[in-house]
């Protein structure tokens, strides 16, 4: 349920009866209008509602998911990620390794993500990997590794959470904290995520439709960390012939359903190098927000996920790109 309210209403005051009412509410205020959403175990009839002193009027919100919908917030979420902004009017070039490998080799790779003009770095220190005996990721040895790397060039940092133990460690060290396709749908990692104030990216699970990576996202917001960034990377299909298949798509039909930014991953999408620049290219012109993507010294000898990694000139010929086409759809591109 959204309530639109009169100016100048006693919000806490309203705030404290729909509490009564066993509704947790959310407030925002968008060109000067206050709208409280409703979420929760609350009951009331709208007419009961529209009765309290101060509302204008009552909305029912029709989708399953609330807070993330454009319903209750018509406006784009911007999330500041570093120097650069995510949601806002300059789409966002994110790079770096799959995992962090080791600490001279962060350090070089954060020295080519700001040769290339990038303003926010990714690698993994926790690794979800398919087999128990692949490289599990350096723990948090590697998120120090990775957070001098960054400092060192005014970088900021993304880097998978697996799980809910892990959140204050990496609060020490990450800017964004990504949730990986495999937990996607893992409920208390998400509540615990919605108690911390540090933007999270949500990437989609393996075989999840919108409507439940939006759900997902909503468990997220309905705790109060209001800033998620929805990630595609590609879903489970019946085709054999890249690693996953890019759902374009979602990308459009996110930017309608909800005001979170959305990000597309082409590496992990499409998993092979010599096709991760045009899916991102198609990415940014559907109108992705931000594009992230794994590069590496030399692939060849990566710890993971090889295969898809760029070299680093084709990372520089991809910012090239990527700032054409958002030149040619009225977009900036954001640099360090
Ligand atoms: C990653 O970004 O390194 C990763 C493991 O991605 P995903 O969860 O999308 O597979
Ligand atoms: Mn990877």
């Amino acid at each position: 349920m959204l309530l639109f309210l009169d100016p100048g209403t006693d919000q806490a005051a309203l705030a404290a009866r729909l509490g009564d009412y066993g509704f947790h509410v959310h407030a925002h205020t968008y060109e000067g209008h206050t709208t409280l959403g409703l979420v929760g175990p609350g009951k009331a009839k709208a007419a009961e509602l529209q009765a309290l002193p101060g509302v204008r009027r009552v909305l029912p919100i029709q989708e399953p998911y609330k807070l993330v919908s454009r319903t209750f917030r018509p406006d784009p979420t911007l999330i500041k990620v570093g120097r650069a902004t995510l949601g806002g009017s300059q789409m966002v070039l994110m790079a770096g390794p799959c995992a962090v490998e080791s600490e001279a080799h962060i350090h070089e790779m954060a020295r080519l993500v700001a040769q290339a003009g990038l303003p926010v770095m990714r690698g993994g220190a926790f690794k979800p990997r398919t087999s128990p005996y692949a490289f599990q990721g350096h723990g948090e040895e590697g998120l120090k590794w990775m957070r001098a790397a960054a400092d060192a060039h005014g970088l900021a940092v993304v880097s998978e959470v697996m799980d809910a133990s892990q959140i204050p460690l990496m609060l020490e060290y990450v800017d964004v904290l990504q949730v990986g396709a495999r937990n996607m749908q893992n409920f208390t990692l998400l509540a615990a995520l919605g108690k911390v104030r540090r933007p999270v990216m949500l990437k989609r699970g393996i075989s999840a439709t919108i409507a439940e990576w939006l759900m997902a996202a909503e468990y997220i917001l309905s705790g109060g960390n209001y800033e998620v960034i929805l990630c595609e990377r590609g879903i489970r299909t019946f085709e054999t012939a890249t690693r996953n298949t890019f759902d374009i798509s979602a990308v459009p039909v996110l930017k309608q359903l909800t005001h979170l930014p959305v990000v597309v991953d082409p590496s992990h999408a499409i998993g092979v190098r010599d096709k991760v620049i045009p899916l991102a290219r198609a990415g940014v012109a559907a109108g992705a927000d931000g594009c992230i993507v794994e590069f590496h010294t030399c692939p060849e000898e990566a710890m993971s996920d090889g295969p898809q990694a760029l070299y680093p000139e084709e990372l520089q010929q991809l910012a090239r790109e990527l700032e054409g086409i958002c030149g040619a759809i009225g977009r900036g591109f954001a640099r360090l």
